[in-house]
């Protein structure tokens, strides 16, 4: 049998593939790529990235079993289509949640202390004593307003505690449990954006949560206030959130997706001062990296094997 990873040795190292070599021969091709579309006709099995997994490309995968995707966001896979044709879908939760968290909690310290700028400024104008010091804010008292209470907007909450945040959410589930482990309060969104200081999105794209963010929600928010963003590009109209960064409606954004990844070079946003930009590394550490990959070869194994992966995206859970 054979094994497709399309997300790099980096991603799914080759001692994971390993592990699978009783079973499989693992090949490694990027999406796009001649070879890939070759190796796709040969797989039982896909290690997959963000590339978009529809029924045209099931059209060519005759033997795929399961499609393993290397994340928890499953957007860019049309899961109905595989449900029809017999194809697991599985995902990796909970593993990454700490390590989306992290960098949620980074991007919200790097503007608030200006990171980015002081260092640009030590490095160009600090010793000329030219420029003006870049000053921030405290993170203490402040309110923060996550946007998608889930499984890493939670991580998110947990850590505000320790830097003395309040929490209110949004979310279309009431979570008693988390609004008392982390003193939040659930508000509707229009209040959770009016009141905000911090506002950080963790819902996954769907049709109800497309251009969530768009003109109207962000001249809600306070002109002192920030938003960050380590969910999906599409959850915020760009255009709109450029306008609102360069007329002042919010005072910052930090983004780890995009509309468009890679976000193109000549891209406005890439021209703000008031932005933290990072390039969709919500997940990128070794470990949470391995433990991704470990359980994409889990889940591949239980399939090659004839079992029920144990990692199915909600859609596919009732299914036999
Ligand atoms: P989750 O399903 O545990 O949490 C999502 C939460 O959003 C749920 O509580 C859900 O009820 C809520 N929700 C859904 N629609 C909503 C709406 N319209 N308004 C308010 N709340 C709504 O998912 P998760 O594991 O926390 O992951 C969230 C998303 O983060 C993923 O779908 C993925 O797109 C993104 N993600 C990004 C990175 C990255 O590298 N930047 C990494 C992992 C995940």
């Amino acid at each position: 049998m054979r094994v497709l990873v399309s997300v790099g040795e980096h991603n799914f190292p080759r001692d994971v593939a390993e592990s699978l070599s009783d079973l499989a021969e693992v090949v490694y091709h990027r999406p796009g790529e001649e070879d890939y579309w070759e190796a796709l006709g040969d797989a039982d099995a896909l290690v997959a990235g963000m590339e978009r997994i529809d029924g045209e490309l099931l059209e060519r995968a005759p033997r795929l079993r399961i499609v393993a995707r290397f994340g928890v966001g499953y957007d860019n896979i049309d899961v109905e289509a595989c449900t029809r044709r017999g194809i697991y879908v599985t995902y990796t939760p909970d593993v990454l949640s700490g390590a989306v968290a992290d960098l949620t909690w980074g991007l919200i310290i790097a503007l608030a202390r200006r990171l980015i700028e002081a260092d640009r400024f030590v490095r160009e104008r600090w010793a000329l004593r030219r420029g003006r010091f870049p000053f921030g804010f405290d993170l203490e008292g402040k309110t923060l307003g996550i946007i998608g209470l889930g499984r890493i907007g939670s991580e998110v909450a947990k850590r505000a505690q320790g830097f003395g945040v309040k929490v209110i959410y949004n979310d279309v589930v009431r979570k008693p449990e988390l609004e008392e482990a982390y003193s939040a309060e659930y508000v509707p969104l229009k209040e959770l954006l009016k009141r905000a200081d911090i506002v950080s999105i963790h819902v996954p794209l769907l049709p109800s949560t497309e251009r969530l963010i768009s003109e109207r929600e962000l001249r809600m928010m306070k002109a002192t206030a920030i938003l960050i963003n380590t969910s999906r590009g599409k959850v915020i109209d760009q255009r709109a959130l450029v306008k609102a960064l360069k007329e002042g409606w919010i005072a910052g954004a930090a983004l780890d997706v995009y509309e468009e990844e890679p976000i193109p070079l000549d891209d406005p946003l890439l021209k703000l001062e008031n932005v933290v930009l990072t390039p969709h590394i919500g997940s990128a550490t070794r470990e949470t990296r391995r433990r991704m990959a470990e359980i994409c070869a889990e889940n591949i194994r239980a399939v090659l094997e004839g079992r029920r992966p144990p990692n199915l995206v909600p859609e596919q859970v009732g299914i036999p």
